[in-house]
């Protein structure tokens, strides 16, 4: 999960300013909460025998595709390849083909086509993978971003969805059937690669904590070309496999059947900014409040960059820390009593700006959650960590000093309350814990990747003590490809190897980064 992007001016109403400062430089933090300060700102190597003998695509059309085919000797296959990729850190790796398939059965016949000529293969859904690990060097690169099908059965409340759906799709289809889905909470993230990877959406704690534990079933295409479903009942194994296995998984899933759930129609959204230097106060608060919360109660704590602070102002001088707390209920007496204990606590009391209760409908939360003035957030040069955990206060903590340090001012760190997993014997997701932090490093200079990944290599330090696991879709896999590892159980690592080797014996599929 990830915040970024700059507050555009917009709602303003029920904002209580709690200090005396200068107007002028008051309504930043007041537009801040206004608008949501998320809005501103070797077990598992492929058997690989396709990358011992890499062979060059033939010429001509591939059967069954009618779809746009790029090839690297294109005028257009640079701009193409870079735009796969949705923020601006562009990796330097290069398919010799780009598919874009135009319906799920062109997408198996690409992949047949990939297996009889010992190409190997990489999925596209969304492309906001931060590693941008869709674009591998040779083989193709099979973009299924352009399938974007709906289905809603009502009765039996599932979505049939196919993979390059977007987050805010897929809730403006659900709400028309009083239903919804814990997508991410950016409106473009692509649900293929979010499902795969585990799917920290809205009001997650009260919808399985992953989305990933709500897919009922899925439609695959094997290393082989051959389409099948997965359910309990029917190849089980690899339901398993597509329920957290991330951007590697040995096979291509073209539709997800997913469990939907009843709409709320009530939802309420109090926030508040503190100065970082009141971080005890907001972790104390929240460290107590999440262990009774109502798992209908989404508490996002952010440190983030100060907009009131002078362009001029040190780094360590111009952090705050801003909270934000969805409460998604049914009745707005069932939201109110969610958000009462914030209002009653400390955190209320020392905010320098606070806003409550405000009605929102969960369509109106994405513009809340990201920048309204750049669709899905500040397009950025990226990198994200991550720590699934049962102390985020602690890590908030170890990181708060390091985070002063950050001189972009849309690098942040977010700390999600209320995830709840448990281990499922059903899913090779396996990184279990009640909470979430993320800490990402977004700037623009590319002169400065080396400064920022070296900025993010050193918060891990600080992350990992008290981490239980990590986010396969938010560790920073290409220059640390040890840390998608940490992401799984020895036993769901283990097992996801052994099914690469029977599902996709020849490695036509690309594994995670690195491995
Ligand atoms: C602005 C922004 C906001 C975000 N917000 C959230 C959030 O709120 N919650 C959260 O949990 N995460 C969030 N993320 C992280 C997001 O979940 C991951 O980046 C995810 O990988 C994006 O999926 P995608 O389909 O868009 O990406 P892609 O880059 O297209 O896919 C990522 C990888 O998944 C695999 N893959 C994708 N589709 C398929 C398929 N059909 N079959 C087989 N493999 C496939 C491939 O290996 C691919 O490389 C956010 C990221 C960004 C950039």
């Amino acid at each position: 999960m990830v915040a970024a992007g700059v507050a555009p001016a917009g709602r303003t109403a029920g904002v209580q300013l709690m200090d005396n400062r200068q107007p002028s430089r008051r309504m930043a933090l007041k537009q801040l909460v206004s608008l949501g300060a998320l809005g501103a700102l070797g077990q598992l190597r492929a058997p690989d025998l396709l990358a011992a003998n890499p062979a060059a695509p033939p010429a001509g059309p591939i059967p069954g595709v009618g779809g746009r085919i790029v090839r690297r000797q294109d005028a257009s296959y640079e701009a193409f390849r870079q735009s796969l990729v949705w923020h601006r850190s562009k990796p330097t790796r290069y398919p010799d083909l780009i598919v874009q398939a135009r319906s799920e059965d062109e997408a198996a016949s690409v992949i047949r086509y990939a297996g009889q000529n010992r190409l190997k293969i990489a999925v596209r859904s969304g492309g906001h993978n931060p590693t941008g690990a869709s674009l591998r060097d040779g083989g193709i690169c099979l973009d299924l971003s352009g399938l974007t099908g709906i289905e809603v059965d009502r009765e039996r409340q599932i979505a049939s969805v196919q993979t390059g759906a977007r987050a805010v799709q897929l809730v403006a289809r659900l709400a028309e059937h009083d239903l919804t889905f814990p997508t991410a909470h950016c409106a473009t993230v692509g649900m293929g690669g979010f499902l795969l990877g585990g799917g920290i959406g809205w009001n997650h704690g009260y919808r399985g904590g992953m989305a990933t534990l709500n897919i009922a079933a899925a439609d695959l295409v094997l290393a082989s070309g051959e389409r099948v479903k997965a359910t309990p009942e029917q190849n089980a194994d690899l339901l398993w496999a597509v329920r957290g296995g991330g951007p590697g998984l040995f096979a291509a899933v073209t539709r997800f059947h997913l469990q939907a759930y009843p709409l709320p129609k009530a939802i309420r959204v109090s926030s508040y900014i503190l100065p970082l230097e009141k971080l005890e106060t907001m972790t104390s608060t929240l460290d107590r409040l999440a262990r009774t919360a109502d798992p209908k109660l989404e508490i996002l704590a952010l440190l983030m960059h100060n907009p009131e602070a002078p362009p001029d102002a040190p780094p360590e001088q111009s952090k705050i820390c801003f909270l934000t707390a969805f409460a998604f209920g049914y009745s707005a007496e069932e939201s109110r009593a969610m958000l009462a204990p914030l209002a009653q606590s400390p955190i209320a009391r020392e905010a320098l700006v606070r806003e409550e209760e405000q009605p929102f409908t969960l369509m109106e939360l994405f513009p809340k959650f990201f920048s309204t003035s750049t669709p899905g957030g500040y397009m950025g040069r990226y990198a994200a960590e991550s720590a699934i955990t049962d102390e985020p206060g602690r890590i908030l903590h170890a990181l708060a000093d390091h985070f002063r340090t950050a001189r972009s001012p849309v690098c942040h760190v977010i700390a999600s309350y209320g995830l709840n997993l448990r281990a499922r014997e059903d899913a090779c997701y396996s990184s279990i814990a009640r909470h979430y932090v993320g800490c990402f490093a977004i700037w623009d200079d590319e002169k400065e990747d080396e400064t920022y990944y070296r900025w993010l290599e050193k918060a891990t330090t600080f992350m990992d003590p008290w981490a239980k696991g990590h986010y396969v879709n938010e560790v920073e896999g290409q220059r640390h490809p040890e840390r998608i590892r940490l992401c799984y159980s020895e036993a769901s690592w283990n097992r996801l190897g052994e099914l690469r080797r029977r599902y996709d014996p020849q490695g036509v599929f690309h594994s995670y980064l690195g491995t």
